[in-house]
């Protein structure tokens, strides 16, 4: 766990460098962002988490994937909140979700799993620093951001990767997929204040890091639309099912 702001925790996990972002709060508690990825990680972040005194009294999921929707009883029977939408989505796609854990990190308690709470409002009803969602529907329907303008950090869900390209979402040959990420990554860009970047899966950032991110991943989306090749560090390194979704986004452009 790397304390990333006062009072706000980043665990990175193996498994696609998945992070889960910890927020403190009011009298020891906790609100817990799209914690990840395995079992044993699960209960090792409770464990963390009960020792530093601090007690899960909410939870966020930042958009309807698998690796983003997980919980643990150890965690404590809590409300999660995610956007409308992306509730929906969760509802409506969870035998797929469902399998794509199992796939990858199985055993989680199914009773749990994406079981998620709608929220309309603008910010994340808990007792701590406050949390503004940023919606939009870039790499997922729903997506919703986290902000606290507090400690000026940005838990940006599956977007502003070092790791990863952008990733345009399963749905994404239905409407503009470019536009509707454009769209997504540009709410994020206008957000004021942001002195670090969580992404989803990767390296946490600083301002300027944030900045050089969004910068890049404008320039990808500009290629890849115009399936120009792609000169970008993260597909030097890039995993095989990395590659397939580069070749897959840039055959859906012009
Ligand atoms: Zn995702």
């Amino acid at each position: 766990m790397d304390e990333v702001a006062p009072g706000v925790f980043v665990a990175t996990a193996e498994l696609y460098m998945t992070t889960t972002t910890v927020v403190a709060g009011a009298d020891g508690g906790c609100l817990v962002i799209d914690p990840a990825v395995t079992v044993a990680e699960l209960d090792a972040l409770a464990s963390w988490l009960s020792a530093r005194g601090l007690r899960p009294v909410a939870g966020w999921s930042t958009h309807p994937h698998w690796d983003h929707v997980l919980w643990s009883s150890s965690l404590g029977d809590v409300v999660r909140y995610a956007t409308r939408r992306a509730v929906e989505v969760a509802a409506r796609e969870l035998p797929g979700l469902v399998s794509g854990m199992e796939e990858a990190a199985p055993g989680h308690d199914l009773a749990l799993f994406a079981r998620l709470a709608p929220l309309a409002a603008p910010e994340i009803p808990w007792r701590g620093p406050r949390a503004t969602v940023l919606t939009h529907d870039a790499h997922a329907p729903g997506h919703g951001a986290v902000f606290l303008p507090d400690t000026g950090v940005l838990v940006a869900g599956d977007m502003c990767s070092d790791t990863e390209i952008p990733l345009l979402g399963m749905e994404a040959a239905e409407t503009d997929p470019f536009g509707r990420y454009r769209h997504g990554l540009g709410v994020l860009a206008d957000v004021p204040g942001v002195r670090v970047v969580v992404p989803g899966h990767g390296h946490v950032g600083d301002a300027a890091e944030f900045r050089r991110r969004v910068a890049a991943d404008f320039g990808y989306l500009d290629a890849a639309q115009a399936g120009r090749d792609v000169a970008d560090e993260r597909l030097a390194a890039a995993a095989p099912w990395l590659l397939a979704e580069h070749d897959r986004q840039r055959a859906l452009g012009y």
